[in-house]
């Protein structure tokens, strides 16, 4: 069985972190028997600079023959002046989102205890590990909802959902649960919007389907105030397109650093995997980024993709065991010594084949 990945680099730190996690793969393939065939693509300053467009048609084809697509990041200062239509994050990621149809975007967030101090949150606050997931909606709400119009005195947005679409993030976020805690929590304003009295009736049906996941509700102000407060209450929070991008950054804040945190967004046939952050151009080229986001996000693909749970477990608990034991990227060095993205690789790819 060999499934087939389209890889795409990217810019900025994403040719660095790439490389490391491509590493990984190679090792857990080995040790549970699966093969990858890879396909490398051009995407976002990287393609506009090699073939005029941040999503050359090569690359859209390779996507599109692929099983899922790996993606490192795009952007970066250099292409900061082009046209909208041929920017590495409107012409590339975004064209990218669209071709594949992508409908949930998944967050984890993860606080470790060896890495409080990380954190803008409290000791107090953080008396556990922080450990849970945002599942966003993508496709539809607010950003895309009909009729839009602008002009110059007036403008308006439709916050717009139909059951079905509901249903889709509903059934994607308590399928993450299950694998978890089995706990959601859902994030909507039904004491005000339309929108959210219907998803709210809608994610209590999908409920129904799942009698061991307990159901929760919050209003998105509060769930914005709550992740300060108490981020430990949470497992799985299911969300619309608008909030779920506020709560998710807002997560991501809490966390400490970029360089930790995976991705995944889910499409009908094939999903995209990428880290939570983006190019870092401050860093790039240095061998000083922290590859594990990319490494969890392939983690992730492997699981969500082609459910190669071993291999992924064996990723994460490689991670814990590098986090726990003190080997640190300079962004979660926490003042201490700290080691290169390639010696991270190193280090990772020893756990998994010893484990
Ligand atoms: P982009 O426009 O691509 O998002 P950016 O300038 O906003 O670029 P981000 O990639 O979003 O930069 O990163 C924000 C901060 O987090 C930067 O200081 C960056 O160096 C840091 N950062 C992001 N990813 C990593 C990583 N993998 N390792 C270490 N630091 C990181
Ligand atoms: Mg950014």
């Amino acid at each position: 069985m060999a499934y087939n990945i389209a890889v795409l680099p990217g810019d900025g730190i994403g040719p660095e972190v790439m490389a490391q996690a491509l590493r990984v793969l190679k090792v857990v393939e080995e040790k549970f028997g699966f093969s990858c065939n890879l396909t490398e693509g051009l995407i976002g300053g990287a393609g506009y600079d090699a073939a005029g467009h941040p999503l050359p048609e090569e690359t859209k084809e390779i996507c599109l023959k692929s099983d899922a697509v790996f993606l490192g990041s795009i952007g970066g200062p250099k292409w900061e002046n082009l046209p909208p239509e041929l920017t590495p994050e409107l012409g590339g990621l975004l064209a990218l989102r669209k071709l594949l149809n992508l409908y949930a975007n998944i967050r984890p967030a993860v606080i470790y205890e060896e890495l409080k101090e990380m954190s803008p949150l409290s000791e107090r606050i953080l008396t556990d590990k922080v450990d849970f997931v945002t599942v966003r909606e993508l496709a539809y709400g607010v950003y895309f909802g009909q009729p839009k119009m602008l002009e110059e005195d007036e403008a308006f947005d439709t916050m717009r959902y139909r059951k079905e679409n509901v249903e889709q993030i509903a059934r994607a976020a308590f399928d993450i649960a299950m694998k978890r805690d089995k706990r959601v929590t859902s994030v909507d304003k039904a004491n005000v919007l339309s929108s959210s009295k219907l998803w709210r009736r809608v994610v209590e049906e999908v409920a129904k389907e799942y009698p061991e996941v307990t159901l929760n509700h919050q209003y998105v102000d509060n769930a914005a105030m709550q992740l300060m407060l108490n981020p430990l209450q949470y497992d799985v929070i299911l969300t619309t397109n608008l909030f779920g991008d506020i709560l998710s950054d807002e997560s991501a804040a809490i966390c400490g650093s970029l360089g930790m945190l995976p991705s995944a967004s889910y499409g009908e046939s094939i999903s995209l995997y990428e880290p939570s952050g983006g190019s870092a151009p401050d860093i790039a080229g240095k061998n000083i980024a922290n590859p594990i986001a990319q490494i969890l996000s392939l983690a992730m693909m492997l699981e969500s993709s082609f459910n190669e749970d071993a291999a992924a477990k064996a990723i994460r608990d490689a991670v814990d065991k590098a986090v726990t034991g003190g080997q640190r990227t300079g962004d979660i060095a926490c003042g201490g010594k700290s080691i290169t993205c390639s010696q991270m690789g190193d280090i990772l790819c020893q756990y998994i084949k010893e484990a």
